[in-house]
């Protein structure tokens, strides 16, 4: 099946008794019946299974062309069953540039039971082979990067991971499933915050994590049963329905980001804009050969990096949304440095390039007309 098919109908039946009805119901139940002990209609208690979630774990996987899935009350919840795949004295490679409740998951909690995150620029694969040592476990990425949208070239690490035995995990949020497939590319494991573009209506929090390999996918389950990090069945109800227009959000994500970016990147009072789909963009051809497209995340560099500024240019905004987070139709605009990123240290902001000038878009589905010029109003007024 094709993308646009497979969200539709992906891992989803029509409910087969008693109703047929055509949509995956809530099945709003902590608990099922049992013939006699130990004998079930394939669910006995809602922590283990539930036919909402299944029905979205299955839809998801086959998203990210992958066999198995899991889905978490958060991505954070998500990212943290796929850290306890390792033990204490592991050590984790990891992109310097990676969203702030994962490094602060990282390190403020693993490095408490003795995890090692080694920090490293993965846009170049050169630095991998010192960072590597006989307790590496893990290398972590995330492309696009937040915010900078950094491109790391998947299919390299992979290489290199699969050479040495470490297990790749790339979280997928600011592309969407859409958009790349990690797992193609030779990723182990696929993660999400479904809260972004996948539920796409800044409507609900929940995660997943995806795989091909069955010892993995059996790790991941005992993981999920045993800890408990579950998503309600409403929100994988609310998720399933998201999903069905993923790949028309996205299309127009992407078109409304390139009219933003082209916008910015002309606008005097701007001095950089980061996105993927820049010719500029460093890693421009990267971004070409393994996405479908650019994204709708947009970060931009005003020329005076002064917060004062800044937080004028932003309250003056009529349509764009200050507030964090990310995925939505409308269109949210945030300052990393004070929101965001704002656990990560001044020694690490100014490693990573989060300057106070930093702004980042998630663009919506609005009219991309609206949405320039409201920016540009706002910036005429710091005139
Ligand atoms: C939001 C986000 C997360 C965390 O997901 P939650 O659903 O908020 O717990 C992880 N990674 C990325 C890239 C995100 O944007």
């Amino acid at each position: 099946m094709k993308f646009g098919t497979k969200i539709i109908h992906s891992g989803l039946q029509p409910d087969q008794k008693p109703t047929g009805a055509v949509i995956t119901p809530i099945y709003q139940t902590s608990t099922y019946i049992q013939k006699s002990p130990g004998k079930n209609l394939g669910y006995e208690y809602s922590r283990s299974s539930n036919p909402t979630r299944k029905a979205l774990e299955q839809n998801v996987s086959s998203l990210e062309n992958g066999k198995y899935g899991y889905c978490f009350a958060s991505g954070m919840a998500a990212i943290d069953c796929i850290l306890r795949l390792l033990k204490p004295g592991d050590e984790i490679i990891c992109s310097n540039d990676i969203y702030g409740g994962t490094f602060r998951l990282f390190n403020q909690i693993y490095t408490r039971q003795n995890f090692k995150f080694i920090f490293s620029d993965l846009q170049s694969t050169k630095e991998l082979k010192n960072l590597c040592t006989k307790k590496t476990k893990m290398i972590w990425i995330e492309t696009p990067s937040n915010p900078m949208m950094n491109i790391i070239d998947i299919k390299k690490i992979t290489d290199f991971s699969q050479k040495h035995k470490i297990l790749t995990v790339v979280d997928n949020t600011f592309a969407s499933p859409y958009l790349q497939t990690p797992l193609d590319l030779g990723a182990d494991i696929v993660t999400h915050s479904a809260t972004k573009y996948l539920g796409g209506h800044s409507d609900l929090v929940l995660g997943a994590a995806i795989t091909n390999k069955k010892y993995l996918s059996d790790k991941l389950y005992l993981i999920q049963k045993s800890c408990g990090g579950i998503p309600g069945p409403m929100d994988c109800f609310l998720t399933l329905r998201g999903i069905k227009t993923l790949h028309l959000r996205m299309e127009k994500h992407c078109f409304n980001a390139k009219k933003i970016a082209l916008f910015l990147s002309s606008h005097k009072m701007v001095k950089e804009v980061f996105w993927p789909g820049l010719k500029t963009h460093p890693n421009h051809r990267v971004a070409k050969k393994q996405m479908k497209g650019f994204g709708g995340m947009v970060s931009f560099k005003l020329k005076k990096n002064n917060f004062g500024i800044v937080k004028k240019f932003l309250s003056n905004l009529k349509i764009f949304t200050l507030a964090e987070s990310l995925g939505g139709v409308e269109s949210l605009i945030s300052h990393p440095s004070s929101m965001t990123h704002a656990s990560l240290s001044a020694e690490l902001k100014l490693k990573n390039k989060i300057t106070d000038s930093l702004v980042r878009i998630s663009v919506g589905i609005e009219n991309h007309e609206d949405l320039i010029n409201d920016l540009s109003k706002s910036f005429n007024k710091l005139k």
